[in-house]
Protein backbone atom coordinates (compact mmCIF):
# COMPACT_ATOMS: atom_id res chain seq x y z
CA UNK A 1 0.00 0.00 0.00
CA UNK A 2 2.81 2.27 1.05
CA UNK A 3 4.18 2.62 -2.62
CA UNK A 4 0.94 3.16 -4.44
CA UNK A 5 0.71 6.88 -4.68
CA UNK A 6 -1.87 9.19 -3.16
CA UNK A 7 -3.72 11.73 -5.08
CA UNK A 8 -5.71 14.28 -3.33
CA UNK A 9 -8.61 16.19 -5.46
CA UNK A 10 -10.21 19.30 -3.65
CA UNK A 11 -14.06 18.97 -4.38
CA UNK A 12 -16.54 16.54 -6.13
CA UNK A 13 -17.96 18.42 -8.79
CA UNK A 14 -18.51 16.45 -12.14
CA UNK A 15 -14.92 17.32 -12.71
CA UNK A 16 -13.24 16.24 -10.00
CA UNK A 17 -14.96 12.84 -9.45
CA UNK A 18 -14.56 12.06 -13.22
CA UNK A 19 -10.40 12.13 -12.44
CA UNK A 20 -10.84 10.96 -9.02
CA UNK A 21 -12.63 7.72 -10.62
CA UNK A 22 -10.36 6.96 -13.47
CA UNK A 23 -7.53 6.97 -11.04
CA UNK A 24 -8.82 4.51 -8.98
CA UNK A 25 -9.51 2.61 -11.38
CA UNK A 26 -5.89 2.84 -12.65
CA UNK A 27 -5.30 1.53 -9.04
CA UNK A 28 -4.14 4.84 -7.38
CA UNK A 29 -5.18 6.05 -4.11
CA UNK A 30 -7.35 8.70 -4.29
CA UNK A 31 -9.05 10.49 -2.18
CA UNK A 32 -11.69 13.34 -2.42
CA UNK A 33 -13.12 16.35 -0.35
CA UNK A 34 -16.20 18.07 -0.36
CA UNK A 35 -17.57 21.19 1.56
CA UNK A 36 -20.97 20.06 0.87
CA UNK A 37 -22.90 16.52 2.05
CA UNK A 38 -23.56 15.89 -1.28
CA UNK A 39 -21.66 15.33 -4.53
CA UNK A 40 -22.35 17.47 -7.81
CA UNK A 41 -21.16 21.37 -7.26
CA UNK A 42 -23.09 23.50 -9.64
CA UNK A 43 -24.81 20.23 -11.08
CA UNK A 44 -26.24 18.81 -8.00
CA UNK A 45 -29.29 18.19 -6.59
CA UNK A 46 -30.40 19.05 -3.37
CA UNK A 47 -33.28 18.12 -0.37
CA UNK A 48 -35.45 20.46 0.65
CA UNK A 49 -39.14 20.05 2.52
CA UNK A 50 -39.66 16.74 0.03
CA UNK A 51 -38.40 18.54 -2.61
CA UNK A 52 -35.36 17.29 -5.09
CA UNK A 53 -33.90 20.46 -6.46
CA UNK A 54 -31.28 20.87 -9.44
CA UNK A 55 -29.30 23.70 -7.55
CA UNK A 56 -27.87 24.71 -11.17
CA UNK A 57 -27.42 22.35 -14.59
CA UNK A 58 -30.60 21.04 -15.64
CA UNK A 59 -30.54 19.97 -18.95
CA UNK A 60 -27.70 16.92 -19.56
CA UNK A 61 -26.54 16.11 -22.92
CA UNK A 62 -23.44 14.30 -23.79
CA UNK A 63 -24.98 10.44 -23.37
CA UNK A 64 -25.21 10.03 -26.92
CA UNK A 65 -22.77 7.20 -28.42
CA UNK A 66 -19.89 9.38 -28.95
CA UNK A 67 -20.88 11.98 -26.00
CA UNK A 68 -18.81 11.81 -22.94
CA UNK A 69 -20.54 10.78 -20.53
CA UNK A 70 -21.23 7.72 -23.03
CA UNK A 71 -17.72 7.43 -23.08
CA UNK A 72 -16.73 8.15 -19.76
CA UNK A 73 -19.66 5.05 -19.21
CA UNK A 74 -17.90 2.63 -21.24
CA UNK A 75 -14.93 3.18 -19.54
CA UNK A 76 -15.60 2.93 -16.21
CA UNK A 77 -18.67 0.72 -16.76
CA UNK A 78 -21.60 2.95 -15.93
CA UNK A 79 -25.16 2.56 -16.81
CA UNK A 80 -26.44 6.12 -16.58
CA UNK A 81 -29.81 6.83 -15.17
CA UNK A 82 -30.86 8.98 -17.90
CA UNK A 83 -33.83 9.06 -20.26
CA UNK A 84 -33.76 10.93 -23.48
CA UNK A 85 -36.61 14.03 -23.93
CA UNK A 86 -37.98 15.65 -27.02
CA UNK A 87 -38.23 18.33 -27.68
CA UNK A 88 -35.24 19.21 -25.24
CA UNK A 89 -36.91 22.55 -24.19
CA UNK A 90 -39.15 25.32 -25.82
CA UNK A 91 -37.66 28.78 -26.75
CA UNK A 92 -40.38 31.52 -26.49
CA UNK A 93 -39.08 34.59 -28.37
CA UNK A 94 -41.30 37.66 -28.77
CA UNK A 95 -42.88 36.91 -31.60
CA UNK A 96 -42.54 33.07 -31.89
CA UNK A 97 -42.12 29.82 -29.94
CA UNK A 98 -39.53 27.28 -31.40
CA UNK A 99 -39.30 23.78 -30.37
CA UNK A 100 -36.00 22.64 -30.18
CA UNK A 101 -36.22 19.06 -31.40
CA UNK A 102 -33.56 17.11 -32.20
CA UNK A 103 -34.68 17.10 -36.25
CA UNK A 104 -34.21 20.92 -36.04
CA UNK A 105 -37.63 20.93 -37.82
CA UNK A 106 -39.20 23.42 -36.00
CA UNK A 107 -36.17 25.99 -35.76
CA UNK A 108 -36.00 25.42 -40.16
CA UNK A 109 -39.76 26.32 -40.11
CA UNK A 110 -39.53 29.68 -37.68
CA UNK A 111 -36.20 30.55 -39.70
CA UNK A 112 -36.88 29.27 -42.94
CA UNK A 113 -33.75 31.13 -44.25
CA UNK A 114 -31.35 29.76 -41.48
CA UNK A 115 -31.07 26.37 -43.66
CA UNK A 116 -27.44 26.79 -45.11
CA UNK A 117 -26.01 27.84 -41.52
CA UNK A 118 -27.31 24.73 -39.84
CA UNK A 119 -25.99 22.11 -43.03
CA UNK A 120 -22.55 23.47 -42.50
CA UNK A 121 -23.51 23.58 -38.71
CA UNK A 122 -23.77 20.09 -38.79
CA UNK A 123 -20.83 19.32 -40.44
CA UNK A 124 -18.99 21.08 -38.02
CA UNK A 125 -20.32 19.99 -35.01
CA UNK A 126 -20.16 16.57 -36.16
CA UNK A 127 -16.26 16.17 -36.42
CA UNK A 128 -15.99 18.28 -33.46
CA UNK A 129 -17.89 16.15 -31.34
CA UNK A 130 -15.97 12.74 -32.98
CA UNK A 131 -12.39 14.38 -32.52
CA UNK A 132 -13.60 15.26 -28.85
CA UNK A 133 -14.78 11.69 -28.18
CA UNK A 134 -11.15 10.85 -29.02
CA UNK A 135 -9.64 13.18 -27.03
CA UNK A 136 -8.84 16.72 -27.72
CA UNK A 137 -5.98 17.68 -24.97
CA UNK A 138 -6.61 21.56 -25.33
CA UNK A 139 -4.30 23.61 -25.61
CA UNK A 140 -1.82 21.01 -25.27
CA UNK A 141 0.40 21.07 -22.49
CA UNK A 142 3.55 18.68 -23.24
CA UNK A 143 4.77 16.83 -25.52
CA UNK A 144 2.33 13.96 -25.19
CA UNK A 145 -0.57 16.33 -25.70
CA UNK A 146 1.17 17.31 -28.67
CA UNK A 147 1.30 14.41 -30.01
CA UNK A 148 -2.29 12.87 -28.92
CA UNK A 149 -3.75 16.15 -30.94
CA UNK A 150 -1.55 15.29 -33.90
CA UNK A 151 -2.73 11.70 -33.97
CA UNK A 152 -5.98 13.00 -33.60
CA UNK A 153 -5.64 15.57 -36.19
CA UNK A 154 -4.12 13.08 -38.70
CA UNK A 155 -7.31 10.18 -38.49
CA UNK A 156 -9.52 13.10 -39.40
CA UNK A 157 -7.37 14.59 -42.39
CA UNK A 158 -8.26 16.60 -44.51
CA UNK A 159 -12.11 16.84 -42.76
CA UNK A 160 -10.50 18.78 -40.26
CA UNK A 161 -7.99 20.72 -42.18
CA UNK A 162 -11.19 22.30 -43.65
CA UNK A 163 -12.64 23.41 -40.96
CA UNK A 164 -9.23 25.63 -39.58
CA UNK A 165 -10.89 29.01 -40.83
CA UNK A 166 -13.86 28.87 -38.50
CA UNK A 167 -10.32 28.34 -35.80
CA UNK A 168 -10.68 32.01 -36.24
CA UNK A 169 -13.96 33.06 -36.93
CA UNK A 170 -16.87 34.34 -33.96
CA UNK A 171 -20.02 32.80 -35.10
CA UNK A 172 -21.48 36.36 -35.83
CA UNK A 173 -19.12 36.20 -38.95
CA UNK A 174 -20.54 33.28 -39.87
CA UNK A 175 -23.94 34.61 -39.92
CA UNK A 176 -22.22 37.67 -41.99
CA UNK A 177 -21.15 35.51 -44.25
CA UNK A 178 -24.52 34.52 -44.94
CA UNK A 179 -26.12 37.89 -44.45
CA UNK A 180 -28.11 36.18 -41.52
CA UNK A 181 -27.10 39.03 -39.39
CA UNK A 182 -29.81 41.00 -40.26
CA UNK A 183 -32.48 38.97 -39.00
CA UNK A 184 -32.30 40.38 -35.72
CA UNK A 185 -34.65 37.63 -34.37
CA UNK A 186 -32.65 34.53 -35.50
CA UNK A 187 -28.93 36.35 -33.84
CA UNK A 188 -30.94 36.85 -30.82
CA UNK A 189 -32.31 33.62 -30.61
CA UNK A 190 -28.37 32.00 -31.43
CA UNK A 191 -27.10 34.61 -29.04
CA UNK A 192 -29.49 33.30 -26.04
CA UNK A 193 -28.57 30.15 -26.76
CA UNK A 194 -24.70 31.03 -26.86
CA UNK A 195 -24.84 32.49 -23.57
CA UNK A 196 -25.76 29.09 -21.74
CA UNK A 197 -23.43 27.17 -23.46
CA UNK A 198 -20.48 29.25 -24.46
CA UNK A 199 -20.64 31.95 -21.77
CA UNK A 200 -20.90 35.04 -24.47
CA UNK A 201 -22.31 35.59 -27.49
CA UNK A 202 -22.63 35.51 -31.23
CA UNK A 203 -20.02 38.11 -31.93
CA UNK A 204 -17.73 36.89 -29.46
CA UNK A 205 -17.77 33.32 -29.31
CA UNK A 206 -15.12 31.40 -31.25
CA UNK A 207 -17.26 29.78 -34.47
CA UNK A 208 -15.95 25.96 -33.84
CA UNK A 209 -17.10 26.43 -30.78
CA UNK A 210 -20.05 27.69 -30.84
CA UNK A 211 -21.07 25.13 -33.73
CA UNK A 212 -20.42 22.08 -31.14
CA UNK A 213 -22.59 24.39 -28.34
CA UNK A 214 -25.46 25.20 -30.32
CA UNK A 215 -25.07 21.43 -31.86
CA UNK A 216 -26.29 20.45 -28.27
CA UNK A 217 -30.37 19.25 -29.13
CA UNK A 218 -29.65 17.42 -32.50
CA UNK A 219 -26.94 15.43 -30.07
CA UNK A 220 -29.51 14.83 -27.94
CA UNK A 221 -31.42 16.15 -24.68
CA UNK A 222 -31.74 13.53 -21.37
CA UNK A 223 -33.25 13.79 -18.20
CA UNK A 224 -31.39 12.03 -15.26
CA UNK A 225 -33.51 10.26 -12.65
CA UNK A 226 -33.89 11.87 -9.43
CA UNK A 227 -32.09 14.76 -10.58
CA UNK A 228 -29.34 15.67 -12.14
CA UNK A 229 -27.04 15.52 -9.04
CA UNK A 230 -27.33 12.23 -9.91
CA UNK A 231 -24.35 12.14 -12.38
CA UNK A 232 -22.06 12.99 -10.02
CA UNK A 233 -24.15 10.48 -7.12
CA UNK A 234 -23.48 7.89 -9.79
CA UNK A 235 -19.78 8.79 -10.04
CA UNK A 236 -19.00 8.96 -6.00
CA UNK A 237 -20.47 5.52 -6.06
CA UNK A 238 -18.17 4.18 -8.87
CA UNK A 239 -14.69 6.12 -7.18
CA UNK A 240 -15.57 4.24 -3.32
CA UNK A 241 -16.56 0.99 -5.50
CA UNK A 242 -12.93 1.22 -7.15
CA UNK A 243 -11.54 1.84 -3.25
CA UNK A 244 -11.24 5.44 -3.56
CA UNK A 245 -12.48 7.64 -0.58
CA UNK A 246 -14.51 10.80 -0.39
CA UNK A 247 -14.67 12.83 2.90
CA UNK A 248 -17.97 14.89 2.70
CA UNK A 249 -18.14 18.12 4.74
CA UNK A 250 -14.24 18.39 4.34
CA UNK A 251 -13.01 21.96 3.69
CA UNK A 252 -10.11 22.25 2.18
CA UNK A 253 -8.39 25.36 3.23
CA UNK A 254 -5.03 25.12 2.47
CA UNK A 255 -2.69 23.19 -0.35
CA UNK A 256 0.66 22.76 1.39
CA UNK A 257 3.64 23.18 -0.64
CA UNK A 258 7.06 23.15 -0.31
CA UNK A 259 10.06 23.87 -2.54
CA UNK A 260 7.43 24.48 -5.49
CA UNK A 261 5.64 20.75 -4.70
CA UNK A 262 2.21 20.07 -3.32
CA UNK A 263 2.70 17.82 0.00
CA UNK A 264 -0.84 17.67 0.30
CA UNK A 265 -3.94 19.59 1.06
CA UNK A 266 -5.06 20.66 5.02
CA UNK A 267 -8.61 20.48 5.30
CA UNK A 268 -11.40 21.04 8.48
CA UNK A 269 -14.49 19.18 8.95
CA UNK A 270 -17.17 21.12 9.20
CA UNK A 271 -17.68 25.14 8.27
CA UNK A 272 -17.41 26.26 11.78
CA UNK A 273 -14.43 23.82 12.40
CA UNK A 274 -11.10 25.40 13.60
CA UNK A 275 -8.55 21.92 13.61
CA UNK A 276 -6.94 22.14 10.03
CA UNK A 277 -5.92 18.02 9.25
CA UNK A 278 -3.09 18.04 6.89
CA UNK A 279 -4.10 14.90 4.72
CA UNK A 280 -0.18 13.97 2.38
CA UNK A 281 -1.04 13.43 -0.97
CA UNK A 282 1.83 12.86 -4.10
CA UNK A 283 -0.21 14.87 -6.48
CA UNK A 284 -3.52 17.51 -5.96
CA UNK A 285 -6.06 18.31 -8.15
CA UNK A 286 -7.97 21.11 -7.68
CA UNK A 287 -12.06 20.86 -8.55
CA UNK A 288 -11.99 24.83 -8.73
CA UNK A 289 -11.63 28.01 -10.45
CA UNK A 290 -8.28 29.72 -10.56
CA UNK A 291 -9.58 32.25 -8.54
CA UNK A 292 -10.41 29.89 -5.69
CA UNK A 293 -7.37 27.93 -6.34
CA UNK A 294 -4.97 31.14 -5.59
CA UNK A 295 -7.06 31.68 -2.22
CA UNK A 296 -6.17 27.94 -1.01
CA UNK A 297 -2.37 28.40 -2.33
CA UNK A 298 -2.09 32.14 -0.72
CA UNK A 299 1.77 33.55 -0.77
CA UNK A 300 2.53 30.08 -2.23
CA UNK A 301 0.60 30.51 -5.41
CA UNK A 302 3.16 31.18 -8.62
CA UNK A 303 3.42 33.92 -10.22
CA UNK A 304 1.85 32.90 -13.29
CA UNK A 305 -1.07 32.50 -11.64
CA UNK A 306 -1.44 35.54 -9.53
CA UNK A 307 -0.39 37.12 -13.15
CA UNK A 308 -3.57 35.17 -14.84
CA UNK A 309 -6.18 36.07 -11.87
CA UNK A 310 -5.11 40.01 -11.93
CA UNK A 311 -5.47 40.01 -16.00
CA UNK A 312 -9.09 37.94 -15.62
CA UNK A 313 -12.13 39.99 -15.81
CA UNK A 314 -14.84 38.70 -13.48
CA UNK A 315 -17.16 35.97 -14.89
CA UNK A 316 -21.07 35.74 -14.77
CA UNK A 317 -22.74 34.97 -11.86
CA UNK A 318 -26.05 32.77 -11.70
CA UNK A 319 -29.51 34.47 -10.16
CA UNK A 320 -31.39 31.07 -9.10
CA UNK A 321 -34.74 30.29 -8.21
CA UNK A 322 -36.10 26.79 -6.96
CA UNK A 323 -39.97 26.57 -6.86
CA UNK A 324 -42.59 24.55 -5.70
CA UNK A 325 -45.02 24.27 -8.69
CA UNK A 326 -48.28 22.61 -8.06
CA UNK A 327 -48.81 20.53 -11.27
CA UNK A 328 -52.40 20.68 -11.59
CA UNK A 329 -51.93 24.26 -11.90
CA UNK A 330 -50.01 24.19 -15.26
CA UNK A 331 -51.19 24.10 -18.46
CA UNK A 332 -52.13 19.90 -20.01
CA UNK A 333 -48.58 19.17 -21.63
CA UNK A 334 -46.39 21.71 -20.73
CA UNK A 335 -43.07 20.82 -21.77
CA UNK A 336 -40.48 20.16 -18.75
CA UNK A 337 -37.59 23.05 -20.15
CA UNK A 338 -38.09 26.59 -21.47
CA UNK A 339 -36.33 29.40 -22.46
CA UNK A 340 -37.96 33.12 -22.68
CA UNK A 341 -36.22 35.40 -24.22
CA UNK A 342 -38.35 38.68 -23.41
CA UNK A 343 -37.01 41.50 -26.00
CA UNK A 344 -35.34 41.19 -29.65
CA UNK A 345 -32.36 43.96 -28.47
CA UNK A 346 -31.06 45.28 -25.25
CA UNK A 347 -29.04 43.16 -22.49
CA UNK A 348 -29.57 39.74 -21.94
CA UNK A 349 -29.36 37.90 -18.53
CA UNK A 350 -30.61 39.90 -15.22
CA UNK A 351 -34.24 38.59 -15.76
CA UNK A 352 -34.57 39.57 -19.76
CA UNK A 353 -33.78 35.23 -20.63
CA UNK A 354 -34.49 32.73 -18.42
CA UNK A 355 -34.31 29.09 -18.57
CA UNK A 356 -36.88 27.22 -16.90
CA UNK A 357 -36.63 23.26 -15.67
CA UNK A 358 -39.33 21.39 -14.26
CA UNK A 359 -38.82 17.99 -12.52
CA UNK A 360 -40.74 15.48 -15.03
CA UNK A 361 -44.17 14.25 -13.79
CA UNK A 362 -42.73 10.52 -14.13
CA UNK A 363 -39.78 11.39 -11.47
CA UNK A 364 -42.35 11.13 -8.54
CA UNK A 365 -39.08 10.97 -6.10
CA UNK A 366 -38.55 14.96 -7.12
CA UNK A 367 -41.36 16.45 -5.16
CA UNK A 368 -44.32 15.77 -2.97
CA UNK A 369 -47.35 14.45 -4.34
CA UNK A 370 -49.07 16.72 -6.87
CA UNK A 371 -45.97 19.28 -7.39
CA UNK A 372 -43.06 19.88 -9.39
CA UNK A 373 -39.32 20.74 -8.49
CA UNK A 374 -38.55 23.36 -10.69
CA UNK A 375 -35.46 25.38 -11.51
CA UNK A 376 -35.13 28.97 -13.25
CA UNK A 377 -31.86 30.73 -13.54
CA UNK A 378 -30.65 33.77 -15.00
CA UNK A 379 -27.15 35.27 -15.75
CA UNK A 380 -26.38 38.33 -13.19
CA UNK A 381 -23.26 40.46 -12.77
CA UNK A 382 -21.78 39.51 -9.68
CA UNK A 383 -20.41 42.67 -8.31
CA UNK A 384 -23.76 44.17 -7.95
CA UNK A 385 -24.86 41.49 -5.29
CA UNK A 386 -21.97 41.71 -3.24
CA UNK A 387 -21.59 45.88 -3.54
CA UNK A 388 -25.54 45.31 -2.03
CA UNK A 389 -24.98 42.90 0.69
CA UNK A 390 -21.74 44.58 1.81
CA UNK A 391 -23.51 48.19 2.08
CA UNK A 392 -27.00 47.38 3.16
CA UNK A 393 -27.83 44.04 3.56
CA UNK A 394 -32.31 44.51 3.68
CA UNK A 395 -31.54 46.22 0.35
CA UNK A 396 -29.85 42.84 -0.57
CA UNK A 397 -32.61 40.90 0.53
CA UNK A 398 -35.56 43.17 -0.97
CA UNK A 399 -33.39 42.98 -4.64
CA UNK A 400 -33.49 39.27 -4.87
CA UNK A 401 -37.50 39.01 -3.59
CA UNK A 402 -37.99 41.66 -6.17
CA UNK A 403 -35.65 39.85 -8.92
CA UNK A 404 -37.50 36.50 -7.48
CA UNK A 405 -41.15 37.81 -8.46
CA UNK A 406 -40.08 39.95 -11.48
CA UNK A 407 -38.95 36.31 -13.21
CA UNK A 408 -41.99 34.91 -11.51
CA UNK A 409 -44.33 37.35 -13.41
CA UNK A 410 -42.43 36.69 -16.79
CA UNK A 411 -42.50 33.12 -16.36
CA UNK A 412 -46.67 33.22 -16.30
CA UNK A 413 -46.64 35.40 -19.29
CA UNK A 414 -45.53 32.20 -21.25
CA UNK A 415 -46.76 29.55 -19.06
CA UNK A 416 -50.25 30.63 -17.93
CA UNK A 417 -51.57 30.10 -14.27
CA UNK A 418 -47.55 29.57 -13.17
CA UNK A 419 -47.37 32.30 -10.87
CA UNK A 420 -50.66 30.94 -8.50
CA UNK A 421 -49.06 27.38 -9.06
CA UNK A 422 -46.33 28.54 -6.90
CA UNK A 423 -46.07 27.63 -3.53
CA UNK A 424 -42.95 27.94 -2.07
CA UNK A 425 -39.95 30.14 -3.65
CA UNK A 426 -36.52 30.13 -2.85
CA UNK A 427 -34.15 32.48 -4.32
CA UNK A 428 -30.16 31.85 -4.84
CA UNK A 429 -27.76 34.91 -5.79
CA UNK A 430 -24.10 34.97 -6.54
CA UNK A 431 -23.26 35.19 -2.58
CA UNK A 432 -25.66 31.70 -2.26
CA UNK A 433 -23.63 30.22 -4.91
CA UNK A 434 -20.48 31.10 -3.22
CA UNK A 435 -21.95 29.46 -0.12
CA UNK A 436 -23.28 25.84 -0.94
CA UNK A 437 -20.36 25.67 -4.12
CA UNK A 438 -17.24 27.67 -2.59
CA UNK A 439 -16.67 28.91 -6.12
CA UNK A 440 -15.36 32.18 -5.61
CA UNK A 441 -17.87 35.16 -5.00
CA UNK A 442 -20.25 32.76 -7.07
CA UNK A 443 -19.03 32.81 -10.37
CA UNK A 444 -20.03 29.89 -12.72
CA UNK A 445 -20.17 29.00 -16.29
CA UNK A 446 -16.30 28.66 -16.49
CA UNK A 447 -14.81 31.12 -18.72
CA UNK A 448 -16.85 32.75 -22.07
CA UNK A 449 -15.56 30.92 -25.36
CA UNK A 450 -14.39 33.32 -27.06
CA UNK A 451 -10.76 32.23 -29.05
CA UNK A 452 -9.44 29.10 -28.88
CA UNK A 453 -6.10 30.20 -28.55
CA UNK A 454 -6.88 32.00 -25.11
CA UNK A 455 -8.27 28.54 -24.05
CA UNK A 456 -7.09 27.85 -20.44
CA UNK A 457 -5.82 24.15 -19.97
CA UNK A 458 -4.90 22.55 -16.37
CA UNK A 459 -1.54 23.32 -15.41
CA UNK A 460 -1.33 25.74 -12.57
CA UNK A 461 2.54 26.75 -12.21
CA UNK A 462 3.38 23.97 -9.55
CA UNK A 463 4.72 20.46 -11.59
CA UNK A 464 2.08 18.23 -8.97
CA UNK A 465 -1.08 20.43 -8.52
CA UNK A 466 -3.70 20.11 -11.73
CA UNK A 467 -7.05 22.03 -12.02
CA UNK A 468 -10.17 20.45 -13.50
CA UNK A 469 -13.44 21.62 -13.81
CA UNK A 470 -15.09 24.41 -16.08
CA UNK A 471 -12.25 26.98 -15.67
CA UNK A 472 -10.46 23.90 -18.16
CA UNK A 473 -11.39 23.79 -21.65
CA UNK A 474 -13.60 23.02 -22.82
CA UNK A 475 -15.22 24.82 -20.21
CA UNK A 476 -18.77 24.70 -19.35
CA UNK A 477 -21.48 21.70 -19.02
CA UNK A 478 -21.48 18.63 -17.38
CA UNK A 479 -20.55 16.99 -20.58
CA UNK A 480 -17.54 19.59 -20.68
CA UNK A 481 -16.03 19.05 -17.74
CA UNK A 482 -15.89 15.31 -18.17
CA UNK A 483 -13.55 15.86 -20.94
CA UNK A 484 -11.42 17.86 -18.87
CA UNK A 485 -11.66 15.47 -15.93
CA UNK A 486 -10.62 12.30 -18.89
CA UNK A 487 -7.93 14.53 -19.59
CA UNK A 488 -6.83 15.57 -16.07
CA UNK A 489 -6.71 11.95 -15.10
CA UNK A 490 -4.38 10.46 -17.67
CA UNK A 491 -2.39 13.89 -17.27
CA UNK A 492 -1.92 12.36 -13.63
CA UNK A 493 -1.02 9.14 -15.12
CA UNK A 494 1.77 10.33 -17.31
CA UNK A 495 3.43 12.36 -14.36
CA UNK A 496 3.06 9.75 -11.61
CA UNK A 497 3.73 6.27 -12.26
CA UNK A 498 4.54 3.48 -10.04
C1 LIG B 1 -27.28 28.13 -12.98
C2 LIG B 1 -26.49 27.16 -13.77
C3 LIG B 1 -27.11 26.43 -14.77
C4 LIG B 1 -26.38 25.50 -15.50
N1 LIG B 1 -27.04 24.74 -16.44
C5 LIG B 1 -26.38 23.72 -17.02
C6 LIG B 1 -27.11 22.78 -17.77
O1 LIG B 1 -28.33 22.87 -17.90
N2 LIG B 1 -26.42 21.73 -18.32
C7 LIG B 1 -25.07 21.57 -18.12
O2 LIG B 1 -24.49 20.58 -18.61
N3 LIG B 1 -24.36 22.45 -17.39
C8 LIG B 1 -24.99 23.52 -16.82
N4 LIG B 1 -24.31 24.37 -16.01
C9 LIG B 1 -22.85 24.24 -15.92
C10 LIG B 1 -22.42 23.05 -15.07
O3 LIG B 1 -23.22 22.91 -13.95
C11 LIG B 1 -20.98 23.24 -14.63
O4 LIG B 1 -20.17 23.66 -15.72
C12 LIG B 1 -20.36 21.98 -14.06
O5 LIG B 1 -21.26 21.30 -13.22
C13 LIG B 1 -19.11 22.39 -13.28
O6 LIG B 1 -18.47 21.26 -12.78
P1 LIG B 1 -17.08 21.37 -12.07
O7 LIG B 1 -16.39 20.08 -12.26
O8 LIG B 1 -16.36 22.61 -12.53
O9 LIG B 1 -17.38 21.48 -10.53
P2 LIG B 1 -18.26 22.46 -9.60
O10 LIG B 1 -19.66 22.33 -10.01
O11 LIG B 1 -17.66 23.81 -9.51
O12 LIG B 1 -18.11 21.72 -8.19
C14 LIG B 1 -16.97 21.86 -7.43
C15 LIG B 1 -17.18 21.15 -6.12
O13 LIG B 1 -16.01 21.33 -5.34
C16 LIG B 1 -16.36 21.64 -4.00
N5 LIG B 1 -15.27 22.46 -3.47
C17 LIG B 1 -14.74 23.57 -4.03
N6 LIG B 1 -13.76 24.08 -3.24
C18 LIG B 1 -13.67 23.25 -2.18
C19 LIG B 1 -12.84 23.24 -1.02
N7 LIG B 1 -11.95 24.18 -0.80
N8 LIG B 1 -13.02 22.24 -0.13
C20 LIG B 1 -13.93 21.25 -0.34
N9 LIG B 1 -14.75 21.23 -1.40
C21 LIG B 1 -14.62 22.22 -2.32
C22 LIG B 1 -17.67 22.38 -4.11
O14 LIG B 1 -18.43 22.27 -2.92
C23 LIG B 1 -18.34 21.67 -5.29
O15 LIG B 1 -19.11 20.58 -4.86
C24 LIG B 1 -25.00 25.32 -15.26
C25 LIG B 1 -24.37 26.05 -14.25
C26 LIG B 1 -25.10 26.95 -13.51
C27 LIG B 1 -24.42 27.70 -12.40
Amino acid sequence: MRNIPHVAIIGAGVGGLTTAALLAQAGYRVSVFEAQTYPGGSASTFTHKGYRFDSGATVAGGFQQNGPHAVLGRMLNINWPVYQHDPAWIVHLPDRVVRMCQDNEDVLAKFPTSERFWQKQRSIAYLAWQMSAEGLPWPPQDLAELLQLTQVGWRHFPQDVRLAPYALQSVYERLRHLALHYDPVFVRFLDASLLISAQATSKRVNALYGATALDLTRQGVYHVEGGIGNIAQTLADKVCELGGQIYYRHFVTRIAIENGRALGVYAKKGRRATQNVLFPADFVVANTTPWSLESLLGEQAPRSLKREIQGREATYGAFVLHLGVRADGLPQDTADHHQIIRTIDGPMGEGETLFLSMSPEWDTARAPDGMRAVTVSTHTRIDRWWRLLETDYQAYQNAKHKMAETIISRIDEVIPGFKAATELILPGSPVTYEFYTLRQQGMVGGFPQTSLFGARGPRTGIANLRLVGDSIFPGQSTAAVTLGGIRVANDVMRHLRF
